[in-house]
C-alpha cells in the first residue's frame, strides 16, 4: 500500500461521522493488505505507531516537527506556528505548507506505508547525545518525500494526534467483519496480545489463530481496573466474594523468565530501573516463569505513606531519603496472569489465586472470602485502620479482563468527591511563594479537547508547590504578565465541595472550594475526567438536593 492511499483513507474517514460507515470503510481496505502492511495500517489508523505493549517512543516534540516542516517548506519555524494557529490544526497547516514545496519540486518518489513505518522506527531508535539533531534530519527527509496530503496525516501521527475518530472498538469490528471472525474473539486476542496490529494479522488466518493466542512475556498487558459499588450489592449478586485491602501505592506488572525480569507501571512503562528493591524481592519470591499483578506501597514505621510523593522523592535523592527515613518498598501481589508458558487470564480468579499461592515463596496480599456482610465490613474497617485506602471486592468466578473497568472488581472507599484534571495554566505566587507557581488552572476533557474548569490555589504545602514547579517549569508554552500556560502533561487530583453551573469557565461548570489533593503521575492527560462524567455528577448532585428538599 502506498502511503498516499493510506492518507486518502484517513481523509475519507475524517469526513465520515457514522461509526458503521467507518467500520465499512476500514473493513474494505483490510483484506487487500499484505501481512507486513496489515499491522501497520491497523495501528496507524488508530493514531498509534507501535504495539501498545511496546515502550518504544518516537521522541518527536512539536518543536522538532515544526522546525523540520519549516525547513522542508522553506519557511521559518515561527511561520509554521502561525499557520497552525490560523488553521487550528497541525495537519492542515503542514498540508498547506507542503503545497508550497510541491510547487518547486518536480520529482516525487511514492512513499510506501511500510517504508514510512520503518523510517519511524529509525527515528524512535535514534539515541544518544545528538539524537535530537539526527531525529530532526530523519523527519526532514521523510517530509521532503511526502505529498501534501501525506504530510497532513504524517504530522498528526508523529505528534500522536491523528484524531480521525477511529477508536479501538471500530477497528475491532472492522477486523471481525473483514475476516469473518467473531468480534468477541478479536477482543479477547487484543486483551492478551495488547497489539491490534498483530491481532488483525492473526484474524486474517482465521478464528483458530485467535482462539490460540497466548500472553507473551515482556509484552505487558493492560491492567484490569475497578468500578465503584457496594458490599451489600456484591453479596446480593454473587454470594461469596473475595475482599482484599486496597493499597494506596503504585500498580505494577512483573514479568519474569529465568533470572531475567522487568517491572511495568499502570501505563505499561518499563519502570524496572526505578524500583530495584522491588525487583529483587519479586525475583526471589518464585522459581517459576510468571507474570504477576500487584501494588507496591511505601511503608514507614509500619504505616503506608502517600506513595506518589515517596516515589518522586526517591527519584530526586535516592539513597539519602531511604537511609534517613527508613522507607521500605513493599510489593503486594494479588494476581497471576501467566505461569510457565500457560496463559491464565481465562481461569476463574479463585483458581488463579490457588496457583499464585502455590508458586510464591513470599506472602501475597491477604484475602477474606465470605458471603457475610459483617465479615467483609470488618475487613473494610481493618483496611482503613491500617492506613489503606479501602477494599477491593473481586468476584471469585471471574476471568482477568485486561484493560477493562468491569463489574468483577469493585472498590469500596470513603466518599470524597475528587476529579482528576489536567494542569493547563498557572499564576505566579506572591510573597515567599513568588518564585513558584501559586495557583493553577485545571481542565477536564471533551473528546480529547481540554476545557478549563477551575482554579486551584489551596491544599498545597510549600514543599508540594516546589515539587509542582519543578515538574511544570519546562512545559511552559506562553507567558503573559503573571500568567503562564503549559503544554498539558500533569494531572492533579482535585477535591471539591460542590459543582456549580458557571459561565466563567469553558466547561460550563465551576468547582466550589477546589482543593489540591495530590499529583496523579500514574495518569495520562487522556485519562482525565470527561465533561460527560462531570455532567452526570452534577445531575446526581441536583437529584440528591431535590430529594433532600422533598423530605
Ligand atoms: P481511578 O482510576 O478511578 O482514579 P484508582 O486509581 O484507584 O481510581 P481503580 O481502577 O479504581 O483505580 O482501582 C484499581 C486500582 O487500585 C489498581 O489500579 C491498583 O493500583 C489499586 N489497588 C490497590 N490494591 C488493589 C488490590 N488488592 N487489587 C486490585 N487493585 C488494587
Amino acid at each position: 500500500m502506498r502511503f498516499q492511499d493510506f492518507a486518502q483513507t484517513c481523509g475519507q474517514l475524517e469526513k465520515t461521522s457514522g461509526r458503521l460507515d467507518m467500520i465499512a470503510i476500514i473493513s474494505q481496505v483490510l483484506p487487500g493488505l499484505t501481512d507486513e502492511e496489515l499491522p501497520v495500517f491497523v495501528r496507524f489508523v488508530m493514531g498509534r505507531i507501535f504495539a501498545d505493549w511496546s515502550s518504544r517512543k518516537l521522541g518527536i516534540g512539536p518543536n522538532l516537527l515544526y522546525e523540520a516542516v519549516g525547513y522542508v517548506a522553506g519557511v521559518k519555524k515561527e511561520q509554521v506556528i502561525d499557520k497552525i494557529n490560523a488553521t487550528g490544526d497541525v495537519g492542515t497547516a503542514v498540508e498547506e505548507l507542503l503545497e508550497l514545496k510541491s510547487q518547486t519540486t518536480f520529482f516525487h518518489e511514492d512513499l510506501e506505508l511500510v517504508q514510512v513505518y520503518n523510517e519511524l522506527i529509525a527515528i524512535a531508535d535514534t539515541e544518544g547525545k545528538k539524537s535530537q539533531r539526527e531525529k530532526g534530519l530523519l523527519v526532514r527527509r521523510l517530509l521532503a518525500n511526502a505529498l501534501p496530503i501525506e504530510g497532513r496525516y504524517l504530522a498528526r501521527i508523529m505528534l500522536e494526534e491523528l484524531r480521525i475518530g477511529v477508536g479501538e472498538g471500530s477497528v475491532r469490528e472492522a477486523v471481525a467483519k473483514a475476516f469473518g471472525v467473531d468480534s468477541s474473539l478479536v477482543e479477547h486476542a487484543q486483551q492478551a496480545l495488547n497489539d491490534m496490529g498483530e491481532v488483525a494479522r492473526l484474524a486474517k488466518t482465521g478464528a483458530a489463530a485467535l482462539e490460540d493466542v497466548k500472553i507473551t512475556l515482556f509484552h505487558p498487558v493492560r491492567m484490569m481496573l475497578a468500578q465503584a459499588g457496594s458490599i451489600a450489592g456484591m453479596i446480593e449478586e454473587h454470594g461469596e466474594i473475595a475482599a482484599e485491602f486496597k493499597y494506596d501505592g503504585s500498580r505494577f506488572q512483573f514479568h519474569k523468565k529465568g533470572n531475567w525480569a522487568r517491572l511495568y507501571s499502570r501505563r505499561l512503562e518499563d519502570v524496572t530501573a526505578a524500583l530495584p528493591d522491588v525487583i529483587g524481592q519479586l525475583m526471589g519470591a518464585t522459581d517459576h516463569d510468571v507474570i504477576l499483578d500487584g501494588e507496591v506501597i511505601a511503608i514507614k514505621d509500619g504505616r503506608p505513606m502517600p506513595f506518589q510523593s515517596v516515589l518522586r522523592r526517591f527519584r530526586r535523592r535516592h539513597d539519602v531519603a531511604e537511609a534517613q527515613e527508613k522507607i521500605e518498598m513493599v510489593p503486594n501481589v494479588f494476581d497471576i496472569l501467566y505461569l510457565d508458558g500457560e496463559t491464565l487470564i481465562d481461569l476463574p480468579f479463585s483458581e488463579r489465586r490457588k496457583k499464585l499461592e502455590s508458586v510464591m515463596k513470599m506472602s501475597i496480599a491477604p484475602q477474606t472470602v465470605s458471603s457475610s456482610q459483617e465479615i467483609i465490613e470488618k475487613t473494610y474497617n481493618d483496611a482503613l485502620a491500617a492506613g489503606h485506602e479501602g477494599i477491593m471486592i473481586k468476584v471469585p468466578s471471574s476471568p482477568y479482563t485486561p484493560g477493562q473497568r468491569g463489574k468483577n472488581w469493585i472498590k469500596i472507599k470513603p466518599e470524597v468527591d475528587t476529579l482528576d484534571l489536567a494542569v493547563i495554566g498557572a499564576e505566579w505566587g506572591e510573597g515567599k511563594r513568588a518564585h513558584v507557581f501559586g495557583s493553577f488552572l485545571v481542565a477536564c476533557q471533551n473528546q480529547g479537547k481540554l476545557l478549563p474548569l477551575s482554579r486551584v490555589a489551596t491544599g498545597f504545602s510549600d514543599e508540594q508547590l516546589a515539587e509542582v514547579y519543578d515538574l511544570l517549569k519546562d512545559t511552559v508554552e506562553r507567558k503573559a504578565g503573571k500568567e503562564v500556560t503549559f503544554e498539558p502533561t500533569l494531572v492533579f487530583e482535585v477535591g471539591y465541595a460542590e459543582l456549580q453551573a458557571s459561565v466563567n469557565y469553558e466547561a460550563g461548570f465551576a468547582l466550589r472550594f477546589p482543593r489540591f489533593i495530590r499529583i496523579r503521575d500514574d495518569k495520562d492527560i487522556a485519562d482525565i475526567e470527561t465533561i460527560e462524567s462531570i455532567r452526570a455528577r452534577y445531575q446526581r448532585q441536583v437529584n440528591t438536593a431535590q430529594a433532600y428538599e422533598k423530605n
